[in-house]
């Protein structure tokens, strides 16, 4: 099916830049007479022309789900061992254009993560129809937030989700890319310089050491420019900064000692990062790919938010219900996913 191939080729364009998506985040649907075809869990939109990229759910029943709250389900054309649909099903299906695009784009998170974010975005985006949604977490909730703001706007194409992304609509995939790129354009930051690493510190913890330099060198911002440090450390910005990276935060609390922060470890015990105030980072050996897309993900949203942005962090109860099972099994489907991949994903 044609239609499918293009949102295939458009998801791998998008999948294919850092500052809209990393690693497993995003998603991207068409709707095709009473079908939903919308991207797997899981899956990585760079990775669309592989054979089970797209699950189809029966839009009218994803509806109906939704409005009786049981679960969206695929079962009806799924085969046995396939994936499920993207946690985000239910937001693809609420809203009414043929084609939508959800992604964690840098420059909109940079916006997206500050209290004073409608206000900003309002002189930046005016002219586009756009809503703000404040945090709600991904699934049901979410879609039924956003199904309410369309009752109010039904005309609304761009929705900026609070402390999370963008979500763009169209009635064919190149409008929406058309709107993407506007959306953008008008929301782009220049990121902020950060001094340079100290190499010869950090070769030397290096040395003795089970670490490794990071994938990118613009990572070592976290560690040598002090607004970052400051906006970090004051809590977590968006779910996959729970989900993927959860020791930023005490990592660069002042209180905590060196020999502590080496001691920090990932969640499956192993040595995820080290952060060396003013030196750079280090990563563990066995930081995953997906780690690693967020660790880059989150070093260009945070070098974007301006150093007197009043920050919005999740709250302790959003923290938690992010970090429930449910977050868990996304971030190993992405990693089980990643491995798959091996070290071509970008
Ligand atoms: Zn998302």
């Amino acid at each position: 099916m044609r239609e499918l191939e293009t949102l295939r080729e458009l998801s791998a364009r998008i999948g294919g830049n850092p500052l809209l998506v990393q690693a497993s985040s995003g998603n991207t649907s068409i709707k095709v007479d009473d079908v939903l075809w919308i991207k797997a869990s899981g899956k990585w939109l760079i990775h669309a022309e592989d054979d089970d990229f797209l699950v189809s759910v029966k839009l009218l029943k994803a509806r109906r789900c939704l409005r009786e709250d049981t679960a969206i389900s695929e079962t009806e054309t799924k085969s046995p061992g396939t994936r499920g649909a993207s946690i985000e099903t239910a937001m693809h299906a609420v809203l009414p254009q043929k084609v939508v695009v959800h992604v964690h784009s840098v420059n909109t998170i940079a916006w997206a993560v500050r209290e004073d974010g409608p206000r900003q975005l309002s002189a930046r985006l005016t002219g586009l129809p756009w809503q703000w949604i404040p945090y709600t977490p991904s699934g049901t909730s979410l879609a039924r937030k956003i199904d309410y703001a369309l009752r109010c706007f039904p005309q609304t194409s761009v929705l900026v989700l609070g402390n999370h992304g963008l979500v763009v609509c169209g009635n064919s995939c190149r409008s929406t890319e058309q709107l993407l790129n506007e959306v953008e354009q008008r929301l782009a930051v220049e990121p902020r310089t950060a001094p340079e690493p100290k190499y010869p510190q950090l070769m030397q913890t290096l040395s003795a050491s089970a670490w490794s330099l990071p994938p990118c060198e613009g990572v070592h911002a976290l560690a040598t420019d002090h607004i970052s440090r400051r906006i970090l450390s004051g809590g977590v910005l968006y779910p996959c900064q729970a989900i993927f990276l959860p020791e930023i935060v005490n990592m660069l609390a002042s209180s905590v000692s060196f020999q502590e922060r080496c001691g920090q470890r990932g969640y499956l015990g192993q040595p995820a990062l080290l952060v060396i105030e003013d030196h750079g980072v280090l990563a563990g050996k066995h930081m995953t790919r997906a780690e690693e897309e967020m660790l880059v993900g989150l070093v260009n949203v945070v070098q974007r938010i301006d150093a007197s942005a009043p920050v919005r962090y999740l709250t302790a109860s959003e923290l938690t219900h992010v970090l429930s099972l449910e977050s868990e099994n996304y971030r190993q489907t992405a990693d089980i996913n990643c491995h798959a991949k091996g070290s071509d994903a970008l």
